[in-house]
């Protein structure tokens, strides 16, 4: 097709499916007009692959057809395509030189977004052997121009400049979606914007963290290096023709009739719950409260806004602590592994900066400075295991708050200013500060987190690797059975793609609401646990935790695809916060569960006698070596008050914390 008949044809095509449309956005102001490609594809098969086939030299020209149509106004209006064929839809990982050229539709996530430049200098230059234009963007900030490397039709030199425009441009760089491999690096792609792409409504569409469909023509430019001089490298790029925003890819998952057959009969199965436990970490042995807690924390509670606008979250957060060896890390991978968007990020190796979000210069492409997403933001609407998270530096752990209370992250720096989306189910895991879990110290000397960080977490839970004739038979046999016998009971009960789907069915389509008995059960609870709270006693349950049974209870009723929060939900979660409550904080020398404990305070109850003995036997472990006689340790912890020694220490060694290698001599563990 010739020029001026494409130009003619698409005119006629404007006039007859979007003579309204185009009316209204002129007389709105709009710069753009969107247009189903699909439309275009049914009036005139050829003009559709006229438009494909170079798409460089025809979306350049589609404004003059607008030009053709009597219009109240006569305003110039970009033509912005969408639903291209799937022919040239492609995943970012697939994306070759041989596509340079092409108009291409892509999905990603944002991970980077540079602040809008004005001025930025594109220069169209005219092929001498094939006369084809071929626009280059201007990336040098020393404003020396740059020619194309090539044409298409292999010549190399003579351009002749024949235009130069300034725009007000933005790149990005999005990633792939949803990495189903692990341990790849995700492809990323860079995106350019201009005109009214970069427009503050579009900008927020684009900042990271949100996930877009770019349609637009696969370029070469120039890569600038880090001193801006010129080299003979090129770098691919989108220059994006139109930017979509597209909701979680939580219905990217198909779920064809076949599928929800099988998650309605799952949830109807009274086993389902530990159906789903028994399907996490197969290979895993128990820690079935735990395993129960993050499948919870897969389907998420719902994020509530009060009459006065504050914002209750929906995401619930898991803490970890455990010994070292008690598969923590195995378990937060799998985990990560089963939901789209999710990211497992070791505090080891993380800042905090990559943990939320920081500012830098762009060294890149088009220079000023650029905004860059970190996992917390990346797995927006998912779930980020964090591992080792007391390595996380204490000053950016606080960072972290605002992610989890509120599920953003602001940052204001150089010239960006931007609120990212990080509604994110965090699952941190971390070691005990002495290698080993002592329930009788306060987690706050036991581990590395901040006070205010730990009370955002619902649920927290200890590892411990505690020596047990009974479960560690049982252990041994499991490990056995799944690695050398029976190897299909190794397989999960719900295989992982159904569990996905399963997860992103109830996700997407439950909302569950609270029914009174449901509401007198989680009521009742909370207030008997405040009853004990007054006088000597510690506080016995916050509100906060009040909060995290209902977002639990949620979570619970989703897994039966039920749209009522029920009694049987109410107490499942009550069991669960016991539990947590009671690892992390039950006192067991008033017997009472002590919230200030488990959050981290000081108590009164803070030394407890079983401290002391403990400090002692290191004190005598220091003077006489690791066997020490019980009578010395019962004598010098008689002088520091502790009265009922023989019974402490019977708990004692039933605990594990200190054994004893022969008659009348006691060891620490
Ligand atoms: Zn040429």
């Amino acid at each position: 097709m010739k020029k001026q008949d494409i130009i003619d044809k698409f005119s006629e095509f404007l006039r007859e499916v979007y003579y309204k449309d185009l009316a209204s956005a002129i007389v709105e102001g709009k710069k753009s007009l969107y247009v189903d490609f699909s439309l275009v594809d049914k009036f005139d098969p050829l003009l559709a692959d006229a438009i494909l086939e170079k798409p460089e030299e025809t979306l350049s020209i589609l404004g003059e057809s607008v030009e053709q149509i009597d219009l109240p106004q006569k305003e110039k209006v970009h033509i912005r395509f969408f639903n291209i064929p799937e022919t040239n839809s492609i995943r970012i990982r697939n994306i070759r030189a041989e596509h340079i050229g092409k108009i291409l539709s892509v999905d990603g996530i944002v991970k980077r977004a540079s602040e809008v430049r004005p001025e930025v200098s594109e220069i169209t230059f005219e092929c001498p052997e094939c006369g084809k234009p071929i626009t280059v963007i201007q990336t040098e900030k020393d404003k020396t121009i740059r020619s194309p490397a090539r044409c298409e039709c292999g010549c190399r030199r003579g351009f002749k400049q024949v235009n130069q425009r300034l725009y007000d441009a933005r790149w990005l760089t999005i990633e792939e979606p949803f990495e189903i491999t692990t341990g790849e690096r995700p492809s990323e792609i860079m995106v350019y914007l201009k005109e009214d792409l970069t427009s503050p409504k579009m900008r927020n569409k684009t900042e990271p963290g949100n996930k877009i469909k770019v349609t637009g023509i696969l370029k070469e430019v120039p890569r600038r290096t880090v001193r801006g001089q010129e080299t003979r490298q090129m770098e691919i790029l989108l220059d994006a023709n139109n930017i979509e925003a597209v909701e979680v890819e939580w219905e990217e998952l198909e779920i064809d009739p076949e599928d929800e057959k099988k998650i309605l009969k799952l949830a109807k199965d009274p086993h389902i719950y530990d159906k789903l436990i028994a399907s996490l970490a197969p290979t895993m042995y128990g820690m079935d409260e735990i395993k129960l807690a993050i499948i919870l924390q897969l389907f998420g509670g719902e994020p509530k806004i009060l009459k006065d606008g504050t914002r209750i979250r929906g995401n619930i957060h898991v803490l970890l602590i455990g010994d070292p060896s008690a598969g923590k890390s195995q378990l937060m991978q799998l985990t990560s592994r089963l939901i789209p968007r999710a990211k497992y990020v070791s505090g080891r190796g993380v800042t905090g900066a990559g943990l939320t979000a920081t500012v830098v210069r762009d060294e890149q492409f088009l220079g000023g400075w650029v905004l860059e997403a970190g996992a917390l933001v990346m797995s927006n609407n998912s779930i980020c295991a964090i591992d080792e998270f007391s390595q996380v530096a204490v000053q950016d752990q606080v960072a972290l708050q605002e992610a989890m209370s509120l599920g953003t992250i602001s940052i204001a720096k150089a010239s960006i200013v931007a609120t990212l989306p990080a509604q994110t189910a965090i699952l941190a895991g971390g070691n005990p500060k002495l290698g080993r879990f002592d329930p009788y110290i306060p987690i706050r000397e036991q581990v590395n987190i901040n006070e205010v960080l730990l009370s955002r977490f619902d649920l927290k839970f200890a590892l411990r690797d505690v020596p047990n004739p009974d479960v560690d038979a049982k252990m041994a046999d499991h490990i056995l059975k799944m690695r050398h016998f029976e190897e299909e009971e190794a397989k999960p009960i719900i295989e992982p793609y159904l569990l996905r789907k399963y997860v992103a069915y109830a996700r997407s389509r439950i909302r569950p609401v609270m029914t009174k008995r449901a509401a007198i059960v989680l009521r009742d609870f909370y207030l008997k646990m405040r009853s004990k709270a007054g006088g000597e006693a510690p506080v016995a349950i916050t509100l906060r935790q009040y909060e995290a049974l209902m977002r639990l209870a949620e979570a619970s009723a989703k897994i039966r695809l039920s749209d009522k929060i029920d009694i049987e939900d109410a107490e499942r979660v009550i069991k669960l916060m016991k539990t947590s409550l009671r690892q992390f904080g039950f006192d067991p020398e008033t017997g009472m569960i002590d919230i200030d404990r488990a959050e981290g305070t000081m108590t009164s109850a803070q030394r407890s006698k079983i401290r002391i003995i403990l400090d002692v036997i290191d004190e005598l472990t220091n003077i006489i070596g690791k066997t020490i006689p019980i009578e010395e340790v019962a004598r010098r912890a008689r002088e520091e008050g502790v009265d009922n020694f023989d019974d402490i220490l019977r708990r004692m060694l039933n605990e594990g914390l200190v054994f004893s290698p022969k008659p009348n001599f006691l060891q620490k563990v």
